[in-house]
């Protein structure tokens, strides 16, 4: 219902003329638009509309099957919901809406729609506003749709962008930071055990200095595809933290199962038989990792996580480079906790 008299159109009487030319302005308006009744059928369904769903007025006016422009099935659109005041479906029918502080002022949301009829999904801006006669009852819905596709493909590589590395491909220290605070703070909730490992490349100083930083960015590349191999579960995370050390968050898993991964990761980078003469007695490129891992107590932070898988990192490399050493979360000494 609009909010107050102020808000409602006023009745105006118009000439047969003045009635097709507004019939006429809204069949042709470049904005794909359609109107329903009071009742949720289609009033009209003008020609932008058409060309934007592929599904022409003679099949849905009269009808109350204009979903099929957008979706598979049947489902309320925009304008159904203002219609049927079905507010509270905003949530789980659209991908994005804003706040509907005022019915009066109509519903803006957002969604990826399967266009059935042009067989390719569009992200569509959808804005759906009540018109009421006099008394304040509801005359129509009308509901105009704006393709934002481009856009929002755009913006959704824009957040892929900045979450990768450049060089790897694989997830950066920002998307490595969200994640690890997301996961620890499940595991705490639940009480889970879950493990962060710390690998760096060994005497890679010595491989850039024998080979050069080209074929040196190569390497990171390639052991980054081994680390790829190495980590199964699509739970998993796998990042660079930067320069040559890498990190793998594991959800849900217990020291044992964490100890396999973190074996499997040393022994597939040694697999990769990426010729170093510098590395000492193997002469291939070779790991060292640091494993943490066990059930988080309550007061651990990120940073207590990764100071103790670097804890662990650092003894790999002190006891000899090209193995693992682990730690359990039991070794945190937190402060205060
Ligand atoms: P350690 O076995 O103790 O880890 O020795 P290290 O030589 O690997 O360690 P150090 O930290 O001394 O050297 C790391 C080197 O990694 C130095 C740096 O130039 C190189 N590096 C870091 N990022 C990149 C990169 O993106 N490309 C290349 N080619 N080299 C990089
Ligand atoms: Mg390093
Ligand atoms: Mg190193």
């Amino acid at each position: 219902m609009p909010k107050n008299k102020n808000e409602q159109v006023e009745q105006v009487k118009v000439s047969e003329a003045e009635y097709s030319f507004a019939v006429n302005l809204m069949q042709y308006l470049v904005v794909p638009t359609f109107v329903l009744d009071a009742q949720g059928h289609v009033l009209m369904w003008n020609k932008a509309c058409e060309r934007l769903t592929g599904l022409m007025a003679s099949e849905v006016v009269g009808t109350n099957e204009h979903w099929r422009g957008w979706y598979e099935s049947p489902r309320p659109c925009l304008a159904d919901l203002v219609v049927q005041n079905r507010m509270e479906e905003l949530d789980s029918l659209y991908v994005q809406h804003d706040d509907p502080t005022s019915l009066g002022f109509g519903l803006h949301a957002q969604n990826w729609c399967e266009m059935p009829q042009l067989g390719a999904q569009l992200y569509l801006a959808i804005d759906a506003g009540p018109i009421y006669d006099v008394e304040g009852n509801l005359l129509a819905v009308v509901e105009t749709l704006r393709d934002m596709t481009t856009e929002k493909k755009a913006q959704i590589e824009l957040e892929r962008l900045a979450a990768h590395d450049g060089l790897t491909g694989l997830t950066n220290r920002r998307g490595f930071d969200e994640r690890l605070d997301a996961e620890l703070s499940r595991a705490i909730r639940d009480q889970q055990s879950m493990a962060l490992i710390m690998i760096d490349v060994d005497h890679f100083k010595r491989f850039n200095d024998t080979y050069g930083h080209q074929l040196g960015d190569e390497c990171l590349r390639e052991v980054a595809s081994g680390l790829l191999t190495a980590v199964l579960r699509p739970s998993d995370l796998v990042a660079r933290y930067g320069g040559e050390e890498f990190a793998v968050i594991l959800p849900s898993v217990d020291q044992a199962g964490a100890n396999a991964v973190a074996e499997r990761i040393r022994q597939s980078i040694a697999a990769l038989a990426i010729v170093h003469s510098g590395n000492d007695a193997l002469g291939v490129v070779t790991v060292s990792v640091g494993l943490a891992c066990g059930v988080p107590s309550r007061g651990t932070n990120e940073k207590d996580l990764i100071t103790l898988a670097d804890k662990a990192l650092y003894q790999a490399k002190r006891s000899g480079r090209n193995r693992v050493a682990a730690l359990r979360w039991d070794d945190l000494v937190i402060p205060g906790a």
